[in-house]
């Protein structure tokens, strides 16, 4: 038969058919299949590298970028490291030049030593380990022949995966659920051995064969109470389950076969060569995973044209009537395919986790359509789904990730505003002319909002808004710090004028309102600041047109057409020497507002230049393209987080000799502090660097990653002083970039130069690994936390491996 097939692109691969553990919920050698009794032990080296030759095959036919290929049992581990490492290059062989190969392999983690894990970081073969959560869940089932538990050795062993240098392959844990264990006490235990992801299992189960269960739906019951912990928590871990139902219940797919309408693409290569279908059949029947096919004499399409494997591909119209008309069913899809077998009508039945099923999904999609929108859920403003979390983690994140951290900063700052009326309101501090004139400001930009949220929402993302927020909230309240202010909290609260003037221009509505001058100056923000001159006027009284607007002080009043109010004008002002635009830096693909105008900018820990000369700006513009396009030509994988998140970079006066001065301020996300340097690729450093600690701001903004109350100081490469442990974090964050600048440069860079990019890079790297250490070894990481450092980690390990040209001293 000849037509188009499915591709296959998850091999399962048997390398070894026998087990060192006799658990006895297996469905391996426990349930109705017993075809391994005829299996030989080992797969042969011929059978390794006709599968190699047959992906090859399969993976030109269709175009695959990538297969997945997964080093299965029994146990794999019994193929011993020689096997295994000879199999793995044996694929990487037949694979090169043809696809990506996701090497992994599924362990009971007994024998999990360290030259096993020296050869899969050789191999770069990604570890899942099966544990059912806490000693007594887990010794229930996974135990020796002779009865004891195989608890303490599967710890040892994750131990081992998650110390360095290891803990880039960790891929999960796969936890068999049994009702009769806690589920939070399972969850937790599992939660503590910090897997990047958790797959809870329902026991294979047919309705011949039905789960062990005192009461229906009691699995969903034992996964609910997990998942609501899990949500009440912020979700610190992937749940493969729970994520592929908040995905398919938001129209995506599913991540298991487990659940969900996505055609099965996945087959099983036996020991002696045979193709069967998943082993979860072998739950059904004996035979029931057969295809009759072999790696020799047949190809992969050929088994993806097989009837077994077409049925399971074929979503809704391969199920039965009542999955068909069930209100979950692209959820559930009728669950795992085994798990629907009856004797007499075969698959064609809901899953025998029917009601567990329609049970949990209901639940989540209940919680889903609950959850407020400034909650920490997935869709929420104030989430970061999964992927995108690990690809910040990792020290990335594209235009998607920051994404998500622009929306929940606009939520944040909407908030602030908010509450920044609210308090003044109430405040005594606020009185007479000058608490009409904020409640008419709140009044214009509350109506704006009505119709232009968007230039609301551009005037507010202002980096500076939130610190002048933030500043008022904190002064309102009575818990700004002990340093003077130079100003009553009233000169601070007529900021909101300058807000809502600078929305209604970019708003283009009609408006008048009095914005008070500050150090003789009117400030408008994302706009630019007006200065009044010797007038002595207090104020100045701004009016908006369709296309202008004026600025009326003392006598003087003078017109700026909307053009010029923002970025590009220069000496050639429309009123030199009092409107002072904010101008921008363009380059192919990104501008960013020079901001040398805005009062809030004395935020960073060193001083604001003053505004650039014409001279100065050309300068900024030259070096800023320049920088740009080296990032974008040689560190691809941090423009589009740039150009999706850095909106400012505001001017520093020249820092010490010979000494690149940048910065960040916790509450200026998008911007970026930094005297100008001497050169385009010192700036492309300075930048990379920065917005690392810009992103994470924002991501702790959402998640605690740290015990707070963790008061203790350690010694980084970084700093002279030591440093508490979220300045470890952030610097940690911010050298992974470093890290992978000077690891880049080292290739680019020629003569002394590449030299000294080598010792940069060997110098930093270890520093970040140090630092990373003390992260994880603090105690102090929240599970999230944890989560995060692994995906810093999963960045640096390899790094740590590549080969230095040069070493020796930094000075
Ligand atoms: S909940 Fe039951 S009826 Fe609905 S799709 Fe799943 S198995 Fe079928």
């Amino acid at each position: 038969m000849n037509g188009p097939v499915q591709p296959l692109r998850q091999i399962v691969l048997k390398v070894h058919s026998r087990c060192d553990l006799a658990c006895d919920h297996c469905y391996v050698y426990q349930h109705q299949d017993q075809g391994w009794r005829g299996q030989p032990m080992v797969m042969s080296a011929e059978t390794v590298a006709w599968t190699g030759h047959r992906i090859a095959e399969h993976a030109k036919a269709h175009a695959l970028d990538e297969v997945r290929v997964i080093l299965h049992g029994g146990e794999p581990l019994l193929a011993g490291v020689a096997h295994l490492r000879a199999t793995a290059q044996a694929l990487r062989a037949a694979l090169r030049g043809v696809c990506a190969l996701d090497l992994r392999i599924h362990t009971n983690g007994v024998r999990l030593d360290d030259a096993f894990l020296r050869m899969f970081a050789e191999q770069d073969i990604k570890v899942g380990v099966s544990v059912d959560g806490d000693r007594s869940a887990n010794d229930r089932h996974r135990r020796f022949a002779d009865g004891r538990g195989s608890y303490d050795q599967v710890l040892a062993a994750i131990g081992r995966l998650r110390a360095r240098p290891y803990r880039h392959l960790y891929a999960g844990l796969l936890c068999t659920i049994d009702v009769a264990n806690d589920p939070l006490a399972v969850y937790e235990s599992l939660l503590a051995l910090g897997p990047p992801q958790i797959e809870f299992l329902l026991p294979h189960a047919t309705w011949d064969h039905p789960p062990q269960r005192s009461r229906e739906a009691e699995y969903a019951d034992w996964l609910i109470a997990i998942y609501d912990h899990w949500s009440a928590t912020g979700q610190p871990v992937r749940i493969r389950l729970f994520d592929s139902i908040v995905a398919t219940s938001l129209g995506g797919s599913s991540l298991t076969e487990a659940i969900g309408l996505t055609p099965s693409d996945l087959v099983v290569v036996e020991t002696d060569g045979t193709y069967e279908q998943a082993d979860s059949l072998k739950t059904a029947f004996d035979g029931a995973p057969f295809t009759g096919l072999d790696i020799i004499r047949h190809d992969l399409d050929e088994v993806a044209r097989h009837p077994a494997l077409i049925a399971r591909q074929q979503g809704l119209a391969g199920l039965c009537d009542t999955c068909r008309a069930c209100p979950v069913v692209t959820s559930c899809g009728g669950g795992l395919y085994a798990h629907r077998y009856r004797s007499g009508t075969a698959f064609a039945n809901p899953s025998v986790y029917c009601a567990d099923l329609l049970k949990l999904v209901t639940h989540v999609r209940n919680r889903l359509a609950a959850q407020p929108v400034s909650g920490h859920a997935p869709g929420s403003a104030h989430a970061i789904p999964g992927p995108d979390f690990e690809a910040l983690a990792a020290g990335f994140g594209g235009a998607s990730a920051i994404g998500h951290l622009i929306d929940s900063q606009r939520s944040l700052r909407r908030a602030l505003v908010a509450a920044v009326y609210e308090e003044a309101a109430a405040s005594p501090a606020l009185t007479g002319p000058q608490a009409t004139a904020f409640t008419q400001a709140w009044g214009l930009l509350t109506d704006i909002d009505q119709g232009h949220p968007m230039a609301v929402d551009t005037v507010l993302g202002h980096p500076f808004v939130r610190v002048w927020g933030a500043r008022c909230l904190a002064r309102l309240s009575g818990s700004a710090s002990g340093n003077p202010e130079p100003h009553p909290v009233s000169a601070d609260l007529g900021h909101l004028a300058g807000i809502a003037a600078a929305t209604a221009i970019r708003a283009g509505v009609p408006a008048r309102i009095t914005v008070p001058l500050r150090e003789g100056a009117a400030h408008l923000p994302t706009l630019g600041r007006f200065t009044a001159g010797e007038s002595g006027a207090p104020a100045v009284m701004v009016e908006v047109a369709d296309d202008f607007f004026t600025l009326a002080s003392g006598t003087g009043r003078w017109m700026v057409p909307a053009t010029a109010a923002e970025a590009g004008a220069r000496s050639g002002d429309p009123i030199p020497g009092c409107w002072q635009p904010v101008r921008s830096l363009t380059a192919p693909g990104l501008s960013v507002s020079l901001e040398d105008t805005d009062p809030y900018r004395h935020c960073y820990d060193w001083p604001p230049a003053e505004r650039a000369d014409d001279e100065e700006l050309a300068h900024w513009e030259r070096l800023f393209n320049q920088a740009w396009a080296l990032i974008q030509e040689q560190y691809a994988a941090y423009a589009d987080g740039l150009a999706a998140g850095l909106t400012t970079i505001m001017p520093m006066s020249p820092g010490p000799a010979d000494r690149d001065t940048s910065a960040t301020a916790r509450h200026a996300f998008g911007a970026v502090g930094a005297a100008r340097p001497a050169d385009h690729a010192s700036l492309a450093l300075l930048l990379l660097h920065e917005f690392q600690h810009v992103k994470l701001g924002a991501i702790l903004d959402l998640y605690d990653l740290l015990d707070q109350g963790d008061q203790r100081l350690f010694k980084v490469r970084w700093r002279p002083d030591p440093r508490p442990l979220p300045g470890i974090l952030q610097g940690t964050y911010a050298h992974i970039a470093v890290v992978d600048f000077w690891r880049e440069r080292r290739h680019t860079a020629s003569g002394p130069a590449a030299a000294v990019a080598d010792r940069q890079f060997a110098y930093w790297r270890e520093g970040t690994a140090e630092a990373i250490d003390i992260l994880t070894g603090s105690g102090s990481l929240t599970p999230l936390g944890q989560r995060f450092v692994d995906g810093m980690c999963t960045s640096l390990a390899p790094w740590l491996d590549e080969p230095v040209r040069a070493l020796g001293s930094l000075s």
